[in-house]
C-alpha cells in the first residue's frame, strides 16, 4: 500500500501531494501543526492535542478549518488509507494561500490543511527509546512564543542537527538564566537528589506538551512529588535521573548531558516506570 496524504479535501498519493507556492506556511511559516502518536491503530491524547491545536490557531487568528468531528474523520481516514497501526500522524494548518505580503491577508484565505502518516515499527522504536541516550545542551535561540506550536522550527532543527552530529539523541535548550527550557522537540524532566520530579513550568518559553500534561497526572496518581519550575543545567547534570517526553518519544531516558553521566549512566527506574505507565495508558485511551 503506497503512502497517502490528505490535502485540502482530497486524498492524494504522497509523492504527488502539494500545496501552492504562495502558501503562507511556505513563505512565512504562518502555520501551526499537531502530532499524534498512533498506537495499535488509535490516536493518543486526543483531547489534549485538539485543545492545543485550537489554542495555537486562536493565538494566530487562523480560522479553525473544520469541526473537531470532521477532523477526526479526516485523520482516521488518512490512517486507514495508509494501512498503518503504529507511527505518527501529522496535521499542518496554514493561514492559506495569498499574494505575498507580510501582514495577515484581509479577507482571510481558506486555511490549508495537510495530514500525513509516518509508519514506525513499534518494536524497533520501543527498544531504541527505552534505552535512552545522550543529550547535549545549547543556548535557546527561539522566539518569545514557543507556546504556539508553529511550523517555524528552524532553531529546533538546527539544535537537533547539532545533537545528532555529536552522537546525541536530543538537545536541551538553556535560557539566559542558565535554566533548561525544553528539548528541541520534547519537554525536559529531571528527578533531583531529593526524589522530586521537576519540569519547566508552563509559560511562553516552552511548548505545552500534551505528553507532559498526561505524565504529570500519572506522577500525581503515584504520589511522586512534582515541582513545575525552572531548573539549571547544572542541576540537570547532578540529577538522579533525567528524561524527556513527546508524542514522538513517549518517555525517553537521558543517560548523559554534555558527556556527563546522569546517575549511573543507565535509564533510571522512575523514567522507566513512568514510561511503561504512559504507554499502557496510551494503549487504553487511544481513540479514532
Ligand atoms: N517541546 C517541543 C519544542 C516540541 O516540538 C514538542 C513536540 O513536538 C514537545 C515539547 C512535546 O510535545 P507533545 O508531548 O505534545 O508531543
Amino acid at each position: 500500500m503506497g503512502r497517502i496524504a490528505y490535502v485540502n479535501g482530497a486524498y492524494r498519493r504522497h509523492a504527488e501531494a502539494a500545496v501552492h507556492i504562495e502558501d503562507r506556511g511556505f513563505q512565512f511559516a504562518d502555520a501551526v501543526y499537531e502530532v499524534w502518536a498512533l498506537v495499535d491503530g488509535g490516536l493518543t491524547d486526543w483531547d489534549g492535542h485538539i485543545a492545543r491545536l485550537k489554542r495555537s490557531l486562536g493565538e494566530l487568528e487562523i480560522a479553525e478549518p473544520m469541526s473537531e468531528a470532521a477532523l477526526s474523520v479526516v485523520l482516521k481516514e488518512t490512517v486507514r488509507r495508509n494501512g498503518v497501526r503504529d507511527g505518527l500522524v501529522y496535521l499542518q494548518v496554514s493561514r492559506g494561500q495569498a499574494a505575498r505580503d507580510h501582514a495577515f491577508p484581509d479577507p482571510a484565505p481558506s486555511p490549508t490543511v495537510v495530514v500525513t502518516v509516518k509508519p514506525i515499527d513499534p518494536k524497533v522504536m520501543h527498544a531504541k527509546s527505552e534505552a535512552g541516550g545522550a543529550v547535549i545542551s545549547l543556548p535557546d535561540q527561539r522566539w518569545g512564543r514557543c507556546d504556539i506550536k508553529t511550523v517555524g522550527l528552524l532553531p529546533n532543527a538546527m539544535a537537533k542537527t547539532a545533537a545528532r552530529a555529536q552522537g546525541a539523541i536530543e538537545a536541551w535548550l538553556v535560557d539566559a538564566d542558565g535554566c533548561v527550557t525544553e528539548g528541541s522537540s520534547t519537554n525536559a524532566w529531571i528527578v533531583d537528589a531529593a526524589g522530586v520530579l521537576r519540569t519547566r513550568d508552563i509559560g511562553a518559553n516552552i511548548l505545552r506538551g500534551v505528553t507532559r500534561a498526561t505524565l504529570l497526572e500519572i506522577a500525581k496518581g503515584l504520589q511522586i512529588p512534582v515541582v513545575e519550575g525552572p531548573f539549571t543545567l547544572e542541576e540537570a547534570k547532578a540529577a538522579k535521573e533525567a528524561f524527556f517526553t513527546a508524542a514522538s518519544a513517549f518517555v525517553t531516558p537521558v543517560t548523559s548531558i554534555d558527556g556527563q553521566k546522569i546517575g549511573d549512566g543507565r535509564p533510571g527506574p522512575v523514567a522507566l516506570r513512568l514510561r511503561s505507565l504512559y504507554i499502557g495508558g496510551a494503549r487504553n485511551s487511544a481513540r479514532v
